[in-house]
């Protein structure tokens, strides 16, 4: 800690945004390029280096928050990239993308402004790609032993880049026609841009990782052909097998999930298409979901022109502080957020009634009407109350050309006929089961990320990853030195 009164002299500042009219307007990330190096030296000095940092035992991968802190502040750049690389393989995807559970563990947290943890671990990634301090790692040597990892989202990735880096002979399999997962298709590239993943993949690629893009495990390839080329296989298939909306008028045209439109998005960014062939262009849209998904919706409608957006969401609007009693620190507290794209809608009134971002909270949809071609143009809704039945005299009536569900994810896709032809154990909720060593009732077949965890964040992806990674080369050399930051059955810090 260079100044060991930072974080009384200097108050919190984040990255700044560009101005909506501006960042609308195209799909670049939301951020002013360049402005993070000038604050960022004082931003780390905040850090108090708590002899028990709740920053990093808030996060999954065990970052080494203080440490990285401390080197930004003496402006030891070279050795901040190594302590971040130490635990996470892509801090630039999280240092984008993730909600910080660090940052509301912070102990600063407790009674000001958190450090901006999240600001200092982008600067430290982009920094180090600039100065060059992120080389391909290959191995030394090759082990003999071969890895198929199924899936190229951040679990995937993560656990390619550990296997290879210890030798092992990795390819990644993807049904998509590029690699990355939902980093790829589904986030858009307002919130990351696509070639912070095409650098990741060009230095995964100099290490020996090996990509094969178009090809569906269960389909293309059968199971049991993987397992008979492999030593051992990785499932890191995600959870994208979409929740419903069972409600009348859900088959008329118009009504789409947001995984179904999003990639369109993406597709546009990527040069394939000119336009989304669901374009929200002109059109009314409403948002059925509150979450990030919901808010990426948004963001992207907003960007395509639409004539209005609104956001459901079936909760009640959520506190602007920290409820101490419910969510005690340093547990993530569900409070009211205002993301960029919500900024947005504030900002641009894209809202067909007077809601502040385009959110109506306490919203239930009852039922949509269409016109005598079978389209959408009508969502019913009703307020409800916490118990969630309908408040009396509440009903209204959006206008609607474009629906899009994000109601969240049950667990992994099982059109392709991979669970099926392995015979996996599945638990409950539709994930796949697997034991204390990512093992699942398959023998050399593990199972990590979404696909096992449920719907989750980059952050655990990563963190899945890693430790499904040393549990392999454990399994398969008798030994590992990988670290393992999390077990199967971790999870989130609550109350
Ligand atoms: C729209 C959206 C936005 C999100 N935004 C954020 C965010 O901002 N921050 C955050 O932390 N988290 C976010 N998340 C969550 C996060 O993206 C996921 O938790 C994370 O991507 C999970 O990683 P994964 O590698 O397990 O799975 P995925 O990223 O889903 O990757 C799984 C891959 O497996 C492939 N696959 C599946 N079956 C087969 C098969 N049979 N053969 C070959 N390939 C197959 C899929 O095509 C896919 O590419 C978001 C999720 C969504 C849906
Ligand atoms: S909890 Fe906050 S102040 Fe303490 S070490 Fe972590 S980042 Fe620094």
């Amino acid at each position: 800690m260079a100044d060991p009164k930072g974080f009384m002299s200097t108050p919190r500042e984040e990255y700044p945004r560009r101005p909506v009219e501006e960042r609308v307007r195209d799909w670049n990330e939301v951020y002013v390029p360049g402005a993070l190096l000038p604050i960022i030296g004082r931003q780390a000095d905040r850090c108090m280096d708590c002899g028990v940092p709740f920053c990093h035992e808030a996060c999954p991968l065990g970052n080494l928050i203080p440490e990285w802190n401390d080197l930004v502040s003496r402006d030891d750049w070279r050795a901040a990239s190594d302590r971040l690389h130490a635990t996470n393989n892509f801090p630039e995807f999280t240092g984008r993308l993730c909600p910080a559970p660090c940052e509301a563990g912070c102990v600063l947290a407790i009674n000001q402004p958190a450090v901006t943890i999240k600001n200092v671990e982008v600067a430290i990634a982009d920094r180090a790609w600039a100065d060059g301090f992120t080389p391909p790692s290959p191995p030394e040597r090759l082990s003999g032993r071969t890895v198929a990892v199924v899936g190229s989202g951040p679990t995937g990735l993560a656990a390619a880049q550990q296997l290879t880096r210890a030798g092992h002979t990795v390819a990644v399999y993807e049904r998509a026609d590029r690699i990355g997962g939902l980093l790829r298709y589904g986030i858009p590239a307002f919130k990351m841009e696509k070639r912070h993943l095409d650098r990741r993949l060009e230095q995964m690629r100099a290490e020996g990782t090996k990509f094969r893009t178009s090809t569906t495990i269960g389909r293309d390839l059968t199971a049991s052909e993987l397992r008979m080329r492999y030593d051992a296989v990785v499932l890191a298939t995600g959870a994208t097998a979409w929740r419903e909306l069972d409600v009348t008028g859900r088959e008329l045209s118009g009504i789409h999930q947001a995984m179904e439109y999003l990639p369109f998005a993406d597709r546009v960014c990527e040069g394939d298409l000119e336009v989304s062939p669901l374009s929200a262009a002109g059109k009314h849209v409403v948002i059925v979901g509150g979450g990030d998904t919901g808010a990426d919706c948004l963001g992207t409608a907003v960007r395509e022109g639409a004539a209005s957006v609104t956001q459901l969401d079936i909760y009640p609007q959520p506190e602007e502080e920290r409820d101490h009693d419910v969510e005690p620190w340093p547990t993530y507290p569900k409070i009211y957020r205002l993301s960029a794209a919500h900024e947005e809608a504030r900002d641009l009134e894209t809202a067909p009634a007077a809601h502040a971002d385009a959110r109506l909270f306490a919203a239930s949809t009852l039922h949509f009407t269409g016109d005598a071609r079978g389209r959408v143009r009508s969502l019913h809704l009703v307020e409800v109350d916490a118990g969630r039945r309908p408040v009396p005299g509440s009903g209204r009536t959006l206008p609607a050309d474009l629906v899009l569900l994000a109601l969240g994810f049950s667990g992994p896709d099982r059109h392709d006929g991979l669970i099926d032809q392995l015979g996996l154990a599945l638990d409950p909720r539709g994930t796949i089961t697997r034991d204390a060593g990512f093992a699942t009732n398959v023998p050399r077949v593990y199972a990590a990320g979404d696909a096992a965890r449920g719907q989750s964040l980059i952050v655990w992806a990563i963190a899945e990853g890693r430790a499904v990674a040393a549990a392999v080369d454990r399994a398969l050399t008798g030994i590992s030195s990988l670290p393992a930051p999390i077990g199967p059955f971790d999870r989130p810090m609550t109350a």
